[in-house]
């Protein structure tokens, strides 16, 4: 059993993602930029859309929706504690709750911070994870309605999946983020070589995603906040947990 995954980049900096169930064809797309370009590779691979999946409200992830489901009359489906302000739901969805797609199927979590509403997508079978502007390689979403409680826990939740899940994060954020995480912990050798890796994965136009859990574990700050090093490498041995990760997010924030 697999879902394959096809990268598309959209606008500036996002990406979408097209995945689709080997077994049956089903295919649907995570977060929708612009419906062009997913509309272009879809026609280039001859796929049919089935299903539509929304991470969160932001206009740079739902401003093709509408479109994209006029063209190919695909189910669209968001978080149904923000339907209010998403692009009309076909299936409204709430943590825990499973979707299919085709034979995979996807557990919805809960993941806010960046907004209220913000939901992931984790097919466990496949071990990949679909997470909009919440978790990203080398950083988090920034906190636009949520506490840094919110995010914290939704970066525990993460951190609970399988250390092999590949993380599939809405946008290129990787050569900045790097440059932010090697300002905090400078003597991280594994991250060091990895900003070398980013540096030519982008000079030859390949993308820096997915990247697995196992990697961010290693380089990403954010999710470094609870490990006793790297609290004493930032002189906050004292600090709580989400201490640290609060600290972290604001510097970041201005940096
Ligand atoms: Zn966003």
């Amino acid at each position: 059993m697999s879902l394959s995954v096809i990268i598309v980049p959209c606008l500036i900096d996002n990406y979408a993602y097209l995945i689709r169930c080997e077994e049956t064809g089903h295919t649907a797309v995570i977060d929708v930029p612009d419906a062009y370009p997913i509309l272009n590779m879809i026609n280039e691979l001859g796929w049919k859309l089935n299903s539509i999946l929304i991470t969160h409200h932001h206009s740079d992830h739902v401003d093709g929706v509408e479109q994209l489901q006029k063209l190919t009359g695909a189910n669209v489906i968001g978080a149904k504690s923000d339907s209010h302000r998403l692009p009309n739901l076909n299936i409204s969805v709430s943590t825990g709750d499973v979707i299919s797609i085709g034979n995979q199927q996807a557990e919805i979590l809960n993941t806010p911070g960046h907004t209220i509403g913000h939901i992931s997508y984790f097919f466990k079978d496949s071990k990949k994870v679909f997470t909009g502007d919440s978790l990203m390689s080398l950083g988090c979403g920034r906190l636009f309605e949520g506490t840094h409680k919110m995010m914290w826990n939704t970066l525990k939740l993460f951190m609970k999946l399988p250390k092999e899940t590949l993380v599939y994060s809405g946008h290129e954020y990787s050569y900045s983020n790097a440059k932010f995480a090697l300002s905090v912990d400078s003597s991280n050798t594994r991250l060091k070589e990895y900003y070398k890796e980013i540096q030519d994965l982008l000079k030859d136009n390949k993308y820096t995603v997915p990247t697995s859990l196992e990697l961010e574990f290693a380089i990403n700050p954010f999710l470094r906040s609870a490990l006793p090093e790297f609290k004493l490498g930032l002189d906050m041995c004292q600090k709580t947990d989400h201490e640290v990760f609060q600290y972290l997010r604001i510097l970041k924030d201005n940096f």
